[in-house]
């Protein structure tokens, strides 16, 4: 299967894709043509996580033989996730579940794509016969970067560097990000927010390196949910919801469900979206914003607008004024033209607006709502309390525009809803500790063993190891000074690699 770009004709191979991330017009890779419904609860019933996501996946990569297939996903879906279903699905009541998608090496939802995803690149990298290194530049808002160091750490012919906003994290996001592991690693805070560390990564990609500074030796790629090696893992997961929901009765075997996404850069949605174009019966699909609700706006006025005061949350993967992965259901929505005339005027002007049949065809695909911190917290401890389950802030805030969308009849009620719940709550131990209302003190890991005690949810070892482990990367830069470090970083790379 060939890939094309969101904003003109161009195509490429997989292999292309993977290894550019980004098309050479600025546009985002996507399928030349998405496949035929090919989905069947027949043929899928008995289907394991792994044989399920190989099943999807080789609609996708038709490149990648089989065989190769199954052996990357057995690997990437192995003894690093906590459960053998990989994302279990936890019906709560009849009217909804929560989709756990926490249980990885990193306690969120991104270590479902970012574990598959070395293996892809590094078969990229081979069937493009690149020798140079692949240096994987990657803007996080802080759950990514974790998911992208883990899955890339020590694989050969690799490197990784992760910029964070310094001020836009958790603590225990930041020690995941300035205590890891890997001699090919390297991450670093910036004085600016995940909108200017996005820009400036992207800003890299556009221009490429001079042989001296290390374009002999090395080559860009990246691990932001733009890469369709990171989207079509997503994809997977939205199936097996559905696997899960039928054999456990939750649905029945003709039945729909909707599916409420905890939206930041619009990636996990989208594979929902593509995961209902491959046969997934998914009803409504409902864009869940914070107070970061540009997207939710669009959905209610047709105008994309991303000049606003941009509001720092307690769910700071969905604190995102440019959702990168919305130009890919634009693509489909209003087609390639209009695709690039609105990124053009998101770029020069910071906004653009559909004209009337886009937003019409649109409504038809997508609903959008927000829920502010009030409304994010409240919910966290209604849920707490009336079924002792603990969602994390990002978790909550969807949670919280089901609700409201819910008692507005938005939702229908005779449908089934999944939530999906994008990070362990432990991650965020204070808003935690709020919804089940105990009182916590002392560093971030006294509080979650106070929590632990408190509510019986024992703390993840990925999360507890942290505590002892020496700080290895505690720089933080100012944002003008990214395209420097990442020079200074390739020009190391290369030195090392022994090219003259
Ligand atoms: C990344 C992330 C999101 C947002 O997902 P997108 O694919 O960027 O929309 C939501 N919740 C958590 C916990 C995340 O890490």
């Amino acid at each position: 299967m060939k890939y094309r770009s969101t904003r003109s004709g161009e195509t490429v191979t997989a292999a292309e894709a993977l290894l550019r991330g980004l098309a050479a017009d600025g546009g985002l890779y996507l399928p030349e043509k998405l496949p035929a419904p090919f989905v069947s609860y027949e043929k899928m019933q008995d289907f394991s996580y792994q044989e399920t996501a190989a099943y999807v996946l080789g609609r996708f990569f038709t490149e990648i033989p089989e065989e190769t297939m199954a052996a990357f996903v057995r690997k990437a879906y192995g003894p690093s996730f906590e459960t053998r279903d990989i994302v279990p699905v936890r019906t709560i009541d009849e009217s909804f579940s929560m989709a756990e998608m926490f249980h990885g090496r990193t306690c969120a939802f991104k270590d479902l794509a970012l574990s598959l995803f070395p293996y892809l690149l590094t078969w990229a990298k081979e069937a493009a016969g690149e020798a140079r290194r692949v240096l994987i530049l990657t803007a996080t808002s802080g759950d990514t970067g974790k998911a992208a160091l883990e899955g890339f750490r020590d694989v050969p012919g690799t490197n990784i560097c992760v910029f964070y906003p310094s001020h836009g994290v958790s603590p225990l996001q930041k020690d995941q990000m300035q205590k890891q592991e890997g001699e090919n690693v390297r991450v670093c805070g910036i004085e600016g927010n995940f909108d200017d560390a996005q820009s400036a990564v992207k800003a890299i990609f556009a221009s490429p390196l001079s042989a001296e500074d290390g374009g002999d030796a090395v080559i860009f790629s990246s691990a932001n949910s733009i890469n369709i090696g990171r989207l079509f893992p997503q994809v997977a997961y939205y199936v097996w919801i559905w696997l899960s929901l039928v054999r456990s009765g939750s649905i029945g075997q003709k039945e729909t469900f909707n599916v409420v996404v905890p939206t930041g850069n619009f990636g996990n949605i989208l594979a929902a979206w593509i995961a209902r174009k491959i046969g997934t019966p998914i009803g409504q699909l409902v864009c869940a914003s914070n107070e970061n609700h540009v997207l939710s706006d669009f959905f209610a006025t047709g105008t994309y607008d991303r000049r606003r005061e941009f509001h720092l949350t307690k769910s700071p993967s969905m604190d995102i004024l440019i959702s990168s992965n919305f130009e890919r259901f634009l693509y489909y929505m209003a087609g390639a033209r209009q695709t690039a005339d609105a990124m053009r005027a998101l770029s020069e002007e910071g906004v653009y607006a559909m004209p009337a049949d886009v937003m019409a065809r649109i409504g038809e695909e997508m609903t959008g709502g927000w829920a502010d911190e009030a409304a994010r917290a409240a919910v966290a401890s209604s849920v707490y309390e009336k079924y002792g389950y603990l969602m994390d802030p990002h978790t909550a805030v969807a949670y919280a525009v089901y609700s409201d969308l819910r008692r507005k009849g938005t939702i229908s009620r005779g449908t089934h809803t999944v939530i999906v719940s994008t990070a362990h709550p432990y991650k965020f131990p204070d808003p935690s500790a709020e919804a089940a209302q105990v009182s916590v003190s002392g560093s971030p890991y006294d509080r979650l063993r106070q929590l632990a005690e408190a509510t019986g949810i024992p703390v993840p070892p990925q999360l507890a190891r942290l505590e002892d482990a020496p700080v290895r990367f505690g720089d933080t830069i100012a944002k003008e000074a990214i395209a420097d470090y990442v020079k200074a970083y390739a020009g190391e790379i290369r030195k090392a690699s022994g090219v003259k």
